[in-house]
């Protein structure tokens, strides 16, 4: 069976080059970069190289990127290490309803060890609501962090706006990257940012790397001790092969950003207006313009978004019903539960206070009195409001064909041709709920 992977926001195949750039430090050049014999010299200079690719890709400065084995580490100590160290200067930290699991897992962690997190609500389409963003800052706040690109709807945030209203204040910027690096431009410059995470295997490199942008003179101290490696900020024997896949990786998506951004936008577009011709009762989750160009998120009249995925896993396709890292989970992602179409959602749960409501007025993190966990809160939300308006869903997240050298009549085929088995699913479904 011809299968057609669509589901490049959980993970992207290195094409060939990433691979073989890899290949060497594998094997015959295994030194270790620390030593300063001509074996480990020489694996040193491959990690600054892919050091200065990557710091290329973001427009860095090679120094300011420090290699870690994941989103998830970077994001962990941006956060983690960022809040820590000004803690003798506030406690509030700014974060969205709609980050990853990485980053509200660790704010969940720093309001155990005394912090103060602000969730703030987002709008239909998945942007910051800005004036709740201005209203949150406050001169305790010490740490804000807001993704550049939703993992689950592909809404992008202007994260320079955001930036920019507190240019004057002595509070560090955050963002996950993770999604955006490699998909569209990301400079840390017109970005404005102090802190930025990214992840080798979201942009057609190796798992296990990833990095942290840390701006120049913005001190975070290290999050993993021992050893002196990527000068003394996180210790561990550098993954070398992994961080030099990573530079193939950045290299590549910088040669060809503008001309595939303009390419998945098109793929994205011909795959939603086919389905929307074919499929009643369908809606497009996420901004309609200010969403990452391969990411289209579909909700659809009823069912369950799990079953889907199985079904369409059956004949061949691969898409998915939320974060890979909730898989297997049977409640919506919570970024849709969190979806508002009107005065959006706050930091504050109390589902008590909001019986009649379609919407909540004001739910988050917190829970009913404080301490609820997002799992709990969005279950509440799922009982209570949610079922009838985005139960089933699937992410369509396109891979660049153009990576692996094919041609566009290749790639239409792939993408195109599924419409039957799409049809044919959603028939199949709606039969059994009869
Ligand atoms: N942040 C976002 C927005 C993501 O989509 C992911 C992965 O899905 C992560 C962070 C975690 O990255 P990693 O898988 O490298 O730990």
């Amino acid at each position: 069976m011809r299968r057609i992977y669509l589901d490049h926001n959980a993970t992207t195949p290195p094409p060939p080059a990433v691979s073989e750039a890899m290949q060497p430090y594998l094997g015959p050049e295994f030194g270790n970069p620390s030593s300063i014999h001509s074996f480990g010299r020489r694996t040193k200079a491959a990690l600054e190289r892919a050091r200065e690719k990557t710091a290329r890709l973001l427009g860095a400065e090679a120094g300011e990127i420090v290699f870690t084995s994941s989103g998830t580490e970077s994001i962990n100590w941006a956060l983690i290490g960022g809040a820590r160290a000004r803690r003798d200067q506030g406690r509030r930290i700014i974060t969205t309803q709609i980050e990853h699991p990485a980053v509200l897992e660790s704010c969940g962690y720093l309001e155990r060890e005394g912090f103060e997190v602000i969730y703030l609500p987002v709008d239909n389409t998945g942007l910051v609501l800005l004036d709740k963003f201005k209203e949150a800052v406050t001169l305790e706040t010490i740490l804000i962090s807001i993704a550049h690109a939703n993992n689950v709807v592909g809404t992008i945030q202007p994260i320079a706006e955001l930036r920019e209203f507190i240019s004057h204040k002595n509070i560090l910027f955050h963002t996950d990257a993770v999604q955006s690096t490699g998909k569209i431009p990301v400079d840390v410059n017109e970005l404005g940012v102090d802190l930025l995470s990214f992840s080798g295997h979201k942009l057609y490199g190796p798992k296990g790397i990833g990095g942290l942008y840390v701006r120049r003179g913005k001190g975070l101290p290290p999050f993993l001790h021992g050893g002196a490696q990527e000068q003394g900020r996180r210790a561990g024997t550098e993954n070398v092969a992994g961080a030099v896949g990573l530079g193939k990786a950045c290299e590549l998506a910088g040669e060809k950003l503008a001309a595939d951004v303009l390419y998945l936008r098109r793929l994205a577009r011909t795959l939603w207006e086919n389905l929307q011709g074919r499929i009643p009762n369908i809606s497009l989750n996420g901004h309609a313009t200010e969403r990452l160009p391969g990411t289209l998120n579909i909700s659809f009249g009823a069912g369950d978004g799990a079953s889907l995925v199985r079904r369409l896993d059956l004949e061949g396709i691969a898409v998915s019903s939320g974060p890979a890292c909730k898989a297997g989970a049977s409640e919506p992602s919570t970024v849709l539960l969190y979806r508002s179409p009107g005065n959006g959602v706050g930091a504050r749960a109390d589902t008590e206070r909001h019986p009649d409501q379609s919407w909540p007025g004001e739910y988050g993190r917190r829970g009913r009195g404080g301490g609820g966990s997002l799992r709990e809160t969005s279950w509440m939300l799922t009982k209570i409001h949610l079922i009838p308006i985005c139960n089933q869903y699937i992410q369509i997240s396109y891979r660049c064909y153009r990576c692996f050298g094919l041609s566009q009549a290749e790639t239409t085929k792939g993408v195109c041709f599924p419409w039957h088995f799409r049809l044919e699913t959603s028939r199949k479904i709606k039969k059994n709920q009869r």
